[in-house]
């Protein structure tokens, strides 16, 4: 380890017996001491193996440990499909507020107005955004809106009649949308993608029947690729009683140009934590509000937001819910935090970042095509997916690059995902950065294909500047090492 970067022991290797934190005066009044308050066997005299440190102790180790954390307010992140985009501080600033983060999840609708009209508000905004009809803020992430979101199908198709039995979807979809499909007791047929990396109508017709319950694609796919077929495939899917699900993950690319919800589609999930830019991968807990159209409204988790006269409240009378799906309201800050980004950007502002985020993708892409193969090269949003294919005749793999551009100071961007890219490395910039960022990241990636040709023996010990270089992933996976004292 290089100048005074410490690796870090765990607290309870730290401090010494004697160490305090804090002091507390002595209490004055016996009334108001443990002893005289707390039966005697609810006392302890000695708590065991604790450690004993200063405040400066373990100030020190967190804000270390925290150095150590890649961040989007630290560097460029550019993982494809998760929407690494910058957290404005101002979103933070609101959700701080004593009135939202003070109000007690319980407190009878009477005092919660402001907090009720904030979730009323958001959810008129993802409607006018998606074109859906009715939103539902309770999910706590994305996989669990694409539940939420199945069940819902799955409930609408029982009242008809019969829930049917399998879910369609393109063999380019997210992990999560067969899991959430399977949650649901269907059972998952993939649709073999096109050469263009697309779903052929032609193959939705063929599997298509009556046993299936509804398609689940995502739009634009995870290709960063726009379903142009979209209104024939919702035509199939429809004209035999079944239903269509859209993964919203990817409305950065689209959102003020198009909407999903005029495009036949029946349920979609939202991300907030990836398209309304509140925090994620390690920074707070996600958000996955659902859209639906008007036939799931009888069924939407309980309570349901609602604005009568002038009042909001929460509805729970209603028999055909699906029920709860989260405790409380879901997560409630994170709404505070979207909420705020889209009053902030108003509609043009909404607009101009899916302008931006297919700009920036396309000039990543058009500026190493030159370099990295593209297996599909057809018109991409805000995403581009490269692959090995020219690395690879020098023996250097996807993992290789992603571990070289952590010596040029880059967060890797997805790999190895989508499945049907062999070698994927998935990038996805963001609106959030800028041209010199950019330029930076391009020519880093420029570089490791030079390095490639020039130095293939270099890769394998990659990287050489991290505190880790190639840890066993499986391995920490399989058997995490979590050094706990005391003994
Ligand atoms: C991120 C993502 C999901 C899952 O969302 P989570 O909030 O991580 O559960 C689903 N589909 C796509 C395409 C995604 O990018």
């Amino acid at each position: 380890m290089q100048g005074i970067v410490i690796d870090e022991p765990v607290l309870f290797e730290l401090g010494s017996p004697g160490r305090q934190g804090y002091s507390l005066n002595r209490l004055e009044d016996a009334a108001t001491s443990p002893e005289h308050l707390l039966p005697a066997d609810e006392i302890r005299g000695e708590v065991e193996g604790l450690p004993e440190l200063t405040e400066l102790d373990i100030v020190r180790h967190f804000t270390r440990l925290s150095q150590w954390n890649f961040s989007i307010d630290a560097n460029f992140y550019p993982l494809g499909s998760c929407t690494m985009k910058y957290n404005p501080k101002l979103n933070e600033d609101m959700a701080r507020l004593d009135g939202f983060a003070g109000h007690h999840p319980l407190a009878p609708d009477a005092c919660s107005q402001g907090s009720l009209q904030l979730m009323f508000e958001l959810q008129e905004y993802l409607k006018e955004i998606s074109g859906m009809d009715h939103v539902t803020l309770q999910p706590a992430a994305g996989a669990q809106g694409e539940m939420t979101g199945i069940l819902l199908v799955h409930t609408c198709l029982t009242a008809r009649g019969n829930p049917r039995k399998k879910v369609l979807m393109p063999d380019s979809a997210h992990g999560t949308n067969p899991a959430s499909s399977a949650l649901c007791g269907y059972h998952v047929v993939h649709i073999p993608s096109n050469d263009q990396g697309l779903i052929d109508p032609a193959q939705v017709e063929r599997l298509m029947d009556e046993d299936t319950a509804a398609i689940m694609l995502t739009n634009p796919n995870t290709l960063g690729m726009f379903e142009q077929d979209i209104l024939k495939i919702t035509e199939i899917v429809h004209g035999k009683g079944g239903l269509v699900y859209c993964d919203g993950a990817n409305l950065n690319a689209l959102m003020g140009v198009t909407r999903i919800g005029d495009m036949d589609i029946d349920v979609l999930h939202f991300n907030l934590h990836k398209t309304f830019s509140t925090p994620h991968g390690g920074g707070g807990p996600g958000a996955g509000p659902v859209g639906v159209k008007k036939i799931f409204e009888p069924f939407l988790p309980v309570p349901v937001v609602e604005k009568t006269d002038q009042e909001y409240r929460l509805n729970y009378d209603r028999p055909q819910t699906i029920g709860k799906v989260k405790n409380f309201l879901g997560n409630f800050g994170m709404l505070v935090r979207a909420y705020t980004y889209i009053r902030s950007l108003g509609p043009e502002g909404i607009r101009r970042i899916s302008e931006m985020a297919v700009l920036n993708a396309n000039y990543v892409k058009a500026s190493l095509k030159d370099l990295y193969h593209l297996p599909y090269p057809g018109d991409s949003l805000h995403e581009v997916v490269f692959n090995d294919r020219n690395q690879l005749a020098h023996d250097i793999k996807t993992t290789d690059i992603a571990k070289t551009l952590i010596d040029f100071g880059f967060h890797p961007p997805t790999i190895y995902f989508p499945l049907i890219v062999k070698g994927a490395l998935m990038i996805e910039p963001t609106e959030s950065e800028s041209k010199d960022t950019l330029d930076g990241f391009i020519q880093a990636m420029r570089d490791i294909a030079g390095l490639a040709q020039s130095e293939p023996g270099e890769f394998a010990s990659r990287p050489h500047f991290s505190k880790v270089s190639r840890p066993d992933e499986a391995g920490a996976a399989r058997r995490p090492r979590l050094r706990w004292m005391p003994s």
